[in-house]
């Protein structure tokens, strides 16, 4: 098997947008660093042997960006890039032991698997793959006051990612003096200028980089979301004695908890399946059956957290989850937020508000024999 490592550059200070450090700004409720990674995660799904995935993230300035990008992504490596974009390709190259590394700009999130595959194609040992689109616009150089036309035929516009073999590229990139990484567009600039082989795909329109605010205008106008889905869950079990009770994950005192296979977290079971519902995936009960001994006494909140994965893996974003709980006993008020949170951080988004019922003395839940709870969920979709 040849080995594939494909590394995201999104340690640019992206001062060309104005204010916030681009990689953090919101598109369609993801950072724009996380669209990359997303696709990347998506394409060593569908492949024989996963991807070794890198981040290449500031040296300095950004440690939130940092944490929370290990959080959400516990596979994927992250590393620390350089001053310029050469050096940051440098720094992922290295740390990887791959045969191959594909280099992809943070700022392109519009990334199509059909691309990476057409690239993944043309490999070989001696040559880099880049994609390119031709000139579609009359092209004039300019020279002082000269004015010059350039063949459009012969002009073509780069795009990423790029592969290489990646130990070349090390050798490669190692070798250049510090002035030569500032000057540096493109790691295929250096390919193509120490006579290596080079070979391309097409490219797309769609996988255009964002520079500049018009850039960002487009992308923000792409990912509006235009498709919305709703999803209900329900669930109830039975309270027993000598059995925890877990409630979106937190553990709280009680003499009864919840019978069940798992941990019989009522709550974690309605919000994954009021998602999965939402974005028709299989609930909960089949993705995870009960008769599976692995699942007995799991924690339910891992399979929520799992469940909004699934979900944003088929391009949903998790808009808002409403959950209600109707149990006669513990008194629960004064576990409300710490629930919240938790339930948020598995979700990682703001986006639950949960209520509390009481079972108004009538049987089951009101005479302490269940609790009893459902959870709507909205998600959208470009
Ligand atoms: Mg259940």
């Amino acid at each position: 098997m040849t080995s594939l490592t494909f590394a995201v550059l999104a340690a640019g200070s992206g001062s060309r947008l104005g204010g916030q450090a681009k990689q953090l700004r919101l598109l369609s409720g993801r950072p724009l660093w996380q669209w990359s990674i997303d696709k990347a995660c998506q394409w060593s799904h569908l492949r024989d042997e996963p991807l070794n995935i890198i981040l290449v993230v500031p040296p300095v300035g950004l440690e939130s960006y940092t944490k929370e990008a290990k959080k959400l992504f516990p596979d994927v490596t992250i590393c620390t890039g350089g001053a310029s974009r050469t050096e940051s390709a440098l720094a992922a190259a290295k740390r990887s032991d791959s045969d191959f590394i594909m280099l992809h700009d943070g700022a392109r999130p519009f990334l199509s698997l059909d691309i990476c595959a057409s690239i993944w194609q043309q490999r070989h040992s001696h040559r880099a793959v880049i994609p390119v689109l031709p000139a579609t616009d009359a092209v004039k150089r300019q020279q002082g006051s000269q004015w010059t036309a350039l063949p459009r035929d012969e002009l073509f516009l780069t795009q990423t990612p790029q592969l290489f073999p990646r130990q070349a590229l090390v050798d490669l990139l190692s070798s250049l003096s510090q002035s030569e990484f500032e000057m540096m567009k493109d790691e295929a600039e250096l390919w193509i200028a120490r006579g290596k082989e080079l070979v391309t795909v097409a490219g797309s329109e769609e996988n255009y980089k964002i520079t500049g605010p018009s850039d960002w205008e487009r992308a923000v106008t792409t990912t509006r979301p235009k498709n919305y889905r709703s999803g209900m869950g329900y669930d109830v079990h039975p309270l027993a004695p000598h059995r925890p009770l877990v409630l979106g994950g937190v553990q709280i005192p009680s003499p009864l908890g919840l019978l069940g296979h798992s941990d019989a977290d009522i709550l974690s079971h309605v919000a994954a399946d009021a998602l999965l519902s939402a974005a028709s995936l299989p609930d909960i009960g089949t993705l995870w059956p009960a008769s599976d001994e692995q699942w007995k006494g799991c924690r339910s909140l891992e399979l929520l957290k799992e469940s909004a994965r699934l979900v944003r893996h088929k391009g949903w974003i998790i808009q808002s989850l409403s959950v209600v709980l109707t149990a006669q006993t513990p008194r629960l008020s004064s576990w409300h937020q710490e629930i919240v949170q938790s339930i948020n951080d598995a979700l990682n988004a703001p986006v639950c508000s949960l209520t509390f019922k009481s079972g108004e003395t009538i049987p089951p839940v009101g005479t302490a024999q269940a609790m009893a709870a459902w959870a709507v969920a909205l998600i959208a979709g470009a």
